[in-house]
């Protein structure tokens, strides 16, 4: 077998996630040691944040193959396949039980943060010996900072703790950050929230899945306290592109996401602004007032006490700043990845298999996989991140020819056929309503908004 790798130190996983588990156990069974850094107190805490939320796949793709026959070894018994789990599931039943079998228990760290990676002894820019060098990890833990070594290093860190913001040019401003205690990033639990949400103006940001769980639990809780009103904001040019698949979707769950959103919209329950532009928040008497573009008219809008975000994520490469990579420099995935997943381009949201060699940087011996290997694309599966990890450890361990053959059948979204509609004079679908004479002549809704006319060209 070719060595891959040299010296007996630890390969380096970065994240205690579903896929830097996966990659745990397959180093398990490749009888490869490796050490595994986790930021948070248990091993997937990023997850434990949308514990309350179900997932759309069920468990027969959230269960990696290593991972599983390690622990049917410890007597542990596999929850029924074709049900939903929800984040807090996963992590109990699953990922949990796998971080205690002893041979991973042994050698993961918690509360250990990586906060810079490089060669030993050799910046980003040196290249003698560079390939010969070990990796040096710097970890804090416990309020030090204190440095391992490693001969290979698969990050699996995630992008969960990275949001993007609200502005639709993705900037962060010191105006948005002032408002952090009206702004929930991600998927708030509302049933927990919801003297913070009951009867306010609650306005969410951006149109994937994330976005569709907040506004289906903020429909539930408007049963409850009718005055709640709920916007929803989106770039998209016509709502009809945030449905999916719906039931062409191989995921019947992630389908019926969009199902149900499309009633709540149809039913008015829910007041959808699209597209909009959000140029800036500003905090005005205790409430947001967020102004835009919506249908190329400025627009102000005034009274939203909270505001959800959903916008997305993107990895957070601070700590690679010494190692090479190659990134896509629009997408910030695994460059090769780049082109199978670029939403601009790639509307299905499914990915040929890749593996080893997709995934592989410039700098040897260092990865990037799972959530993190597709920068900001959000279409990303744990059952990718699963052979990608299998793929990679195949390689570094000498299998090359095991790296070589990915396998990967993921179900189909369904949105690759649906010929959607992105036309803001579009007459099929109008559930967003603003009173102004643009050509698309919508009804009035119930809110503050000043419209600033710009522009109608979309119309011309
Ligand atoms: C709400 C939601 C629902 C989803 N539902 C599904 C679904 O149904 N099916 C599906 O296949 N996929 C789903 N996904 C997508 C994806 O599978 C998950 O995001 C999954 O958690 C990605 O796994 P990961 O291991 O790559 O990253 P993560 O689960 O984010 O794990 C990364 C880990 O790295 C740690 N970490 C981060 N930075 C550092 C650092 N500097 N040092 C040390 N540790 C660090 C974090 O604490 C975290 O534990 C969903 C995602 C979301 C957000």
């Amino acid at each position: 077998m070719e060595k891959v790798m040299k010296g007996n130190l630890p390969v380096a996983i970065i994240g205690g996630g579903p896929v830097g588990l996966a990659a745990a156990a397959h180093l398990v069974q490749k009888g490869e040691s490796f050490i595994l850094f986790e930021a948070g107190a248990t091993v997937a805490s990023n997850i434990l944040e949308w514990g309350h939320v179900k997932m759309f796949s069920p468990w027969q793709y959230n269960i990696d193959r290593a991972s599983r026959e390690l622990l049917e070894k410890s007597g542990w018994v596999s929850p029924n396949e074709n049900l939903l789990p929800t984040g807090q599931e996963l992590v109990e039943e699953y990922l949990l039980p796998l971080s205690q079998v002893k041979e991973m228990n042994d050698n993961i760290i918690l509360n250990a943060i990586i906060v810079g990676i490089a060669r030993k002894g050799l910046d980003k820019l040196k290249n003698a010996k560079r390939e010969d060098a070990p990796f040096q990890l710097y970890v804090d833990i416990e309020g030090e900072t204190k440095v391992f070594e490693a001969k290979a290093v698969i990050d699996s860190s995630g992008t969960w703790k990275n949001p993007n913001p609200a502005l639709s040019n993705g900037i962060w401003t010191n105006s948005e950050r002032s408002l952090n205690n009206h702004i929930y990033y991600g998927i708030p639990n509302v049933n927990k929230l919801e003297d913070r949400y009951r009867d306010k103006n609650v306005m969410v940001i951006g149109s994937g899945h994330s976005a569709i769980n907040a506004l289906l639990e903020l429909v539930e809780l408007k049963v409850k306290y009718p005055n709640t009103t709920i916007y929803w904001v989106m770039r998209k040019q016509n709502v009809k592109e945030a449905y999916g698949g719906q039931e062409n979707d191989g995921l019947q769950a992630r389908g019926e996401l969009g199902t149900k959103i499309q009633r709540m919209v149809e039913l008015e329950q829910i007041k959808v602004l699209t597209p909009f532009y959000i140029h800036n928040l500003k905090g005005e008497n205790g409430k947001i007032s967020v102004t835009g573009n919506h249908n190329f008219d400025e627009v102000l809008i005034h009274d939203i006490d909270e505001l959800i975000v959903s916008t997305g994520f993107r990895p957070d490469i601070s700590f690679l700043n010494e190692v090479r990579l190659n990134l896509d420099p629009a997408v910030e995935s695994v460059e090769a990845l780049a082109p199978l997943i670029d939403p601009n381009i790639h509307s299905c949201g499914t990915v040929r298999p890749h593996g080893e060699e997709e995934l592989r940087q410039p700098e040897k011996n260092f990865y990037i996989v799972g959530m993190k290997s597709y920068g900001r694309a959000p279409t990303f599966l744990l059952a990718t991140g699963y052979e990608q990890v299998r793929s990679v450890v195949a390689y570094l361990t000498g299998d090359i020819v095991g790296a070589k053959e990915v396998h990967l059948e993921l179900p189909e979204t369904g949105v690759c056929s649906t010929n959607i509609e992105s036309n803001c004079c579009s007459t099929e679908t109008k559930p967003m309503q603003i009173e102004s004479d643009s050509c698309c002549t919508p009804k009035p809704i119930p809110l503050k908004i000043e419209i600033n006319k710009k522009d109608n060209s979309c119309c011309s």
